[in-house]
């Protein structure tokens, strides 16, 4: 049987910065040197264009360094404070060092600082260097715990590194040694033996460990997925993607998998005693998660942006709609009614449990993100049937068109509602929807069965109320 895939995927709220004129090239703020001591340990080094008087990490949402990181400079302090990890100085400096234990395994709310790779490889966060400037300790309290509240971006930060391995960050590949400038979040770079694999829309690296069935399918897997992906797009992505797959051996029940996408760059660490063998639940679960992250490259074409977490239905429900629509178009007959019959069900179930608790913008805040792929799948789904004379895709391109003729491209919820009534959806469809988003419901099950219905789905449902059947949309290109 199919399983809710959900489950095991971190949410990764995705930290924006207004990028300082100096982080878009040009000399740096800061250099930060790092690499392994012959202790196992890493040296991390940063040396500062002006002095600095006190530094807050800009990536403190999980507290792993006070216990990792341990601070090697005299005339500074090192620790927690205020929700931030911080440095302070006694006078300003121009330098800090640390020994790090590089943590290699999967963190809260954050990237994996450093993936292990099966095959001797391994990949580094750098967004965990990235540091944020203040006056001193009084101004890192007046954020209030929150990064939005701070007037200045990171510091412009190049990452410096050596190594006898090969180096490859966006998607090129170093020797040597590598200086690489952190945008953004930051991307992961990689040092090993592991060749990338250039295709049209991306390069991918491979762990040499992983078992030989994936090995050998997974290229092609990931090819029909980004062909699928733009033929139903109608365009293709302007920069390749950079895929990153860890394997972790088949130790531990069943499988496991995190991942996340930091702009171009995806990345997946699987394992467990499920990828033994050949599986239909591992390979569907892998597809579904390239798939879904490859749309939300689609999704952002053109300096679209994602809103808040109050709108986070719309992109990632309709990137959980075209990746199972994707898995499932990989199937025939029987199995793709079951595997579509499997996911919904669960979706439904999850998506109505979680509207209990109130309506569908303030399911974050309520710890239920994943709301956001169940109930939002089934919007989307909702959205396509409401649409006259178009697609889920069709209707997407126009949202990307509308938001980016905003002076704030985002893709929100008042954007979404407005590009329905461009395509036909009438005043009462948008309401179905819009009573799930914004409205605490008595009935959550009853308002979503009367969506779908009212979007000519059919749903069925067995005498307990779960979804059983559906005219599930299923797309594949020409
Ligand atoms: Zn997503």
């Amino acid at each position: 049987m199919p399983r809710p895939y959900l489950l095991l995927i971190i949410g990764l709220i995705s930290t924006s910065f207004m990028l300082s004129a100096t982080a878009q090239g040009g000399k740096a703020d800061a250099v930060v040197e790092i690499g392994p001591m012959e202790s196992g340990d890493w040296k991390v080094s940063y040396e500062f264009a002006e002095p600095q008087s006190a530094l807050a990490f800009a990536r403190s949402r999980n507290d792993y360094r006070s216990a990792t990181w341990t601070l090697e400079t005299e005339g500074a302090r090192f620790g927690r404070a205020f929700d931030f990890d911080v440095i302070i100085f006694d006078e300003p400096a121009k330098a800090v060092d640390f020994s790090i234990i590089p943590l290699t395994s999967a963190i809260e709310a954050d990237y994996t600082p450093f993936v292990t790779f099966s095959d001797g490889g391994l990949a580094i966060y750098e967004g965990q260097f990235s540091l944020i400037p203040f006056e001193d300790l009084d101004a890192i309290e007046a954020l209030e715990g929150d990064l939005d509240n701070a007037e200045t971006g990171p510091l412009a930060m190049d990452v410096k590194l050596t190594s006898d391995k090969p180096i490859i960050v966006d998607g090129d590949v170093h020797d040597g040694a590598l200086t690489h400038r952190i945008r953004g979040d930051g991307t992961y770079i990689y040092m090993g033996d592991s060749e990338t694999q250039t295709f049209d829309s991306f390069a991918v690296v491979l762990d040499q460990g992983l078992p030989d069935w994936l090995q050998a399918r997974f290229d092609s897997d990931l090819e029909t997925i980004f062909n699928q992906l733009e033929g139903l797009w109608g365009f293709e992505l302007k920069d390749k993607a950079t895929i990153l797959l860890a394997y972790k051996g088949t130790g531990g029940q069943g499988f496991s998998a995190t991942g996340g996408a930091l702009d171009n760059l995806l990345m997946m660490e699987v394992g467990g005693s499920e990828f033994s063998k050949a599986n239909f639940n591992a390979l569907s679960y892998l597809q579904w998660f390239f798939a879904h992250e490859a749309v939300h490259l689609f999704q952002t074409t053109g300096g679209a942006e994602f809103a808040g977490d109050s709108d986070a239905w719309i992109h990632e429900g309709a990137a959980n709609t075209m990746a199972y629509s994707f898995v499932a178009a990989q199937l025939e007959g029987e199995d793709r009614e079951k595997f579509l019959a499997g996911v919904y069900a669960n979706a439904f179930k999850e998506c109505a449990a979680a509207l209990e608790g109130g309506p569908l913008k303030d399911a974050a805040k309520r710890d239920s993100f994943s709301a956001n792929y169940s109930c939002g799948d089934l919007i989307a789904q909702a959205t396509d049937g409401f649409l006259k004379r178009k697609t889920l895709y069709e209707f997407w391109n126009r949202l990307l068109q509308n938001a980016v003729s905003l002076d704030q491209p985002q893709v929100n919820e008042s954007l979404y509602f407005t590009t329905m009534q461009l395509f036909g959806a009438t005043r009462a469809n948008r309401n179905k929807i819009r009573v799930i988003v914004e409205e605490e419901l008595d009935d959550p099950a009853e308002a979503l069965a009367d969506m779908l219905e009212s979007a000519g789905l059919e749903p069925e449902f067995d005498g307990k109320g779960n979804l059983v059947k559906m005219n599930w949309p299923v797309y594949a290109a020409e």
